[in-house]
């Protein structure tokens, strides 16, 4: 295989929030070299440009934006065929991992790694598990209607008590979870029981430990109350999804077990008029208050509540918290990795990680309008942009 370098780029070391001119040397899917006067069989000229890492998204949902809008009028195979231009949509927008926060099937995950369609590298949740009349249980959401995926792609996700939520965790292992995903607050799309506790600490407890028992997989908690959050945290899940009113209190709970904040900022800040009256300002105090503690915070998009097109503005909504734009792209690359559990693998461009480059017009870190910027992105060290 060939050897590609980028050639006097102005690289951002995402880890130490520096920018530097340098080289890129890029070889059988790893970075082999960074630094000056580096040699390859081809060299692409970035001089004026800035390589960053590839962006991991770290909460997608890749099959919900056709199935939400029609539950029930379309062909069961619509949901998964529907990621196809969305995973070609994020990959084109530099998005080179993403951690699906349910919708995708482990089908889907495979499509990706064989080659069949192109996109990042996808981690699936499956479904998200909830106590019964959580948002995860679509029997409440159609009262009266069956389960609406009647898919066996799909196990059930609804759970009372705390075997039961051993055995959903179990359901969604065997369907290829990589992750658990489970709802404690409302939802508030639908603005209902936001500030709602609707798993208890001892259910939260077996999901943790139970995700654990198998292949040590991770638990990712929805959850807007602060009380969610901090019950979630001190159960020992990874991450709390939104967060959107966390307090004090929730905070140091966080800090105090490692838990991560994904905050979907893009949920409230990209039009604060569709969220609950109060909940954009409330988002913004949360991450203020997480950031101020010392939690660990990585971007989330929570597309589809917005098209995947605006990924990269989750981007720009970090960098105006008090993260800046340089907090924010590590929030996008190398902390969302340490997240994923990934690290060691990809989020930095340095020598021996994976080669997810995404190349930008201009120099600088300016964050808004970030997808107009995008001139090219390599995966695995092949371009594909
Ligand atoms: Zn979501």
């Amino acid at each position: 295989m060939s050897r590609v370098v980028l050639g006097a780029g102005n690289v951002l070391d995402v880890v130490a929030g520096r920018v530097e001119v340098a080289d890129v040397a890029v070889e059988d899917g790893r970075i082999v070299g960074v630094g000056v006067g580096l040699d390859g069989d081809e060299v692409v000229d970035c001089a004026g440009e800035l390589v960053v890492p590839g962006f991991i998204d770290a909460h997608t949902h890749l099959c919900l934006a056709e199935t939400m809008r029609d539950s029930f009028g379309l062909p069961r195979s619509v949901r998964p065929l529907s990621a196809v231009p969305v995973l070609r949509t994020l990959l084109r927008l530099g998005v080179t991992t993403v951690r699906d926060a349910w919708g995708a099937d482990s089908g889907v995950r495979m499509a990706v790694e064989r080659g069949w369609i192109e996109g990042p590298q996808v981690f699936i949740s499956v479904r998200q598990v909830c106590t019964t009349g959580g948002i995860g249980d679509h029997w409440a959401a159609r009262v009266g209607s069956v389960d609406f995926f009647g898919d066996p792609a799909m196990p059930d996700p609804v759970f009372d008590g705390a075997d039961a939520a051993r055995a959903a965790v179990r359901r969604m292992v065997r369907a290829g979870a990589d992750w658990i995903k489970v709802t404690v607050s409302g939802s508030m799309s639908a603005n209902h029981g936001v500030h709602d506790v609707q798993v208890t600490a001892e259910e939260l407890a077996a999901l943790v430990d139970e995700a654990r028992r198998r292949g040590q997989r991770s638990v990712m908690v929805h959850a807007h109350g602060a009380r969610a959050a901090e019950t979630a945290a001190r159960a020992g899940a990874r991450s709390i999804e939104h967060g959107t009113w966390l307090d004090e209190a929730a905070v140091a709970a966080m800090v105090e077990h490692g838990t991560w904040l994904v905050p979907t900022l893009s949920c409230t800040q990209t039009d604060p008029a569709q969220a609950p009256e109060g909940a954009a300002e409330a988002h913004r105090n949360s991450v203020r208050l997480a950031i101020e503690a010392g939690v660990p915070i990585a971007m989330g998009s929570d597309n589809p509540v917005r098209p995947h097109t605006e990924v990269l503005r989750e981007i720009d909504h970090l960098a105006r918290t008090d993260l800046g734009p340089a907090g924010a792209f590590r929030a996008a690359t190398h902390d969302a990795a340490r997240l994923l559990g990934i690290a060691d693998d990809r989020g930095e461009i340095a020598v021996g990680k994976r080669a997810d480059l995404v190349l930008l017009a201009g120099a600088d870190l300016e964050t808004a309008a970030l997808d107009k910027r995008v001139r090219g992105v390599w995966q695995n060290g092949h371009r594909v942009r």
